[in-house]
């Protein structure tokens, strides 16, 4: 957080060079910061590229969140987020770019994704609870927004240890999870 790539809008990633060799170098090195910080998600201006791609992957779908679903690794490139029903919930969000830290967001939980996959076709993906949230957060990145920028109540904003120390219970305590 501070690095004016975060703060950047990231520009369309041009079509043409989807499935070139610099692109399929970009994607290895998002999906090996995703492994290397434990994260569900990056996008690529949190590794200092500014195109709107981001990469989404949820194998350990930890059962204290009974809404996290499987969600295979995923490359949504130029993503736009069109919300289709009513409907918001908060999650206690993380992020690799504010590292420590995790804060209470309220975002839309019905949401619809128009995004090119990583052979360059138009696809869609309807999501929903905490994965909508998590889509949602990777393309704010997209935006230069931090979900920093999204807390509401700013005593919701908390130290890890402060977090499961006092917010995170008693039960089902939630599980910080890392939407790098
Ligand atoms: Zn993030």
């Amino acid at each position: 957080m501070g690095h004016p790539c975060l703060r950047t809008p990231a520009e369309d990633y041009p079509i043409d060079d989807i499935g070139t060799a610099q692109f399929e170098t970009l994607i290895e090195d998002m999906r090996d910061t995703l492994h290397a910080y434990g994260g569900i998600g990056l996008a690529a201006p949190q590794i200092g590229v500014g195109y709107r791609i981001a990469i989404i992957e949820i194998e350990n779908t930890q059962t204290r969140y009974g809404e996290v679903e499987y969600t295979p690794f995923d490359v949504y490139i130029n993503p736009l987020v069109t919300c289709i029903k009513e409907g918001q919930a908060g999650y206690w969000e993380g992020c690799l770019s504010v590292p420590g830290m995790r804060g209470f967001v309220e975002r839309p939980q019905h949401i619809r994704i128009d995004y090119l996959d990583q052979s360059g076709n138009s696809s869609q993906k309807e999501v929903h609870g905490f994965l909508a949230t998590v889509f949602q957060h990777e393309i704010d990145h997209l935006d230069g927004v931090l979900y920093v920028d999204r807390i509401k109540d700013k005593s919701l904003f908390a130290y890890e240890q402060e977090y499961l120390q006092f917010h995170a219970g008693p039960e089902p305590a939630p599980e910080p999870k890392n939407c790098v």
